[in-house]
């Protein structure tokens, strides 16, 4: 069974002073029976404070980047091996990332296999433009995006790639750019035909239990009052939550209607 996992993209947004106790606030407003999977991503300067405020919740923290060298001249970048201790997720691909930092799929693919390598879970984002969508090519599009990031990434053997992905526990996030930080999102039955889509590629790469097995989130101006739309999606398994997850209400809101769908799954329910 696929976990639930509801993910906090906190942005550019929060200092080390203040970081802490809004983390601190949404663990406790978010503790809940059902098996939740929650993680809050702050700025790397964040980190540590985070870290330290979630100490015993059972939230985990999250990076939102991490760089697709071990070491050397990159002015200004964090490393996988940098995020020992700090980070036990990392946000890939995000397309803020892609927009502002020129990532492409080569790149993602690389920085995929950095996360991995250093033990942590990877959060990979894939999504269409809105002109790709109003074009009939969204579903083209993502499928590009997973192949390319998969073929960069497994620079080895296609069967060192499936062992390497599967163990990592890798969640692939579905997120149209046009529903990024828009107040527009995607339909749930769009997103969740994404969602095969998604699958399907991996599998198509030949990776074919991981296709069946990753977890395929929806992010895109997911708030508590449209959260249900997505989970009520059999493949849909959570959300990555940007403007939202900085509001204890709205994350407290967004991970209650998940733990109704964990405990109807974990019951057999749907
Ligand atoms: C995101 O940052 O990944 C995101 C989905 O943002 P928002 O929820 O604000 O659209």
């Amino acid at each position: 069974m696929r976990p639930v996992v509801i993910a906090a993209n906190w942005k550019m947004h929060t200092t080390p002073a203040d970081a802490g106790e809004l983390a601190a606030t949404i663990a406790a407003r978010t503790r809940i029976e059902a098996p939740v999977e929650r993680v809050i991503c702050p700025p790397f300067v964040c980190l540590a404070a985070v870290r330290d405020a979630l100490s015993g919740t059972g939230v985990a923290v999250g990076a939102q980047n991490v760089h697709h060298e071990l070491g050397g001249a990159y002015t200004g970048e964090i490393s996988a091996p940098m995020l020992a201790g700090l980070a036990s997720w990392v946000i890939v691909g995000h397309s803020e990332r892609r927009r502002d930092a020129g990532e492409t799929d080569e790149l993602i693919g690389r920085k995929l296999r950095r996360a991995v390598e250093a033990g942590l879970r990877p959060i990979v984002c894939v999504g269409e433009q809105l002109d790709e969508r109003e074009a009939g090519r969204a579903e083209a599009v993502v499928r590009g995006q997973v192949h390319g990031i998969l073929t960069a990434f497994g620079d080895a053997t296609i069967g060192d790639v499936a062992a390497d992905l599967g163990e990592s526990g890798v969640v692939i996030a579905y997120e149209p750019v046009w529903a990024i930080g828009t107040g527009r999102n995607a339909t749930g039955a769009d997103a969740a035909a994404m969602a095969d889509t998604i699958r399907a590629a991996i599998a198509a790469t030949g990776l074919v239990d991981l296709g069946a097995a990753v977890p395929v989130l929806y992010g895109g101006s997911v708030t508590a009052a449209n959260i249900g739309e997505f989970l009520a999606e059999p493949g849909i398994d959570g959300a990555l939550v940007g403007g939202a997850s900085l509001k204890p209400d709205e994350m407290a809101g967004i991970v209650a209607r998940a733990g109704l769908t964990a405990a109807a799954r974990a019951g057999g329910a749907g």
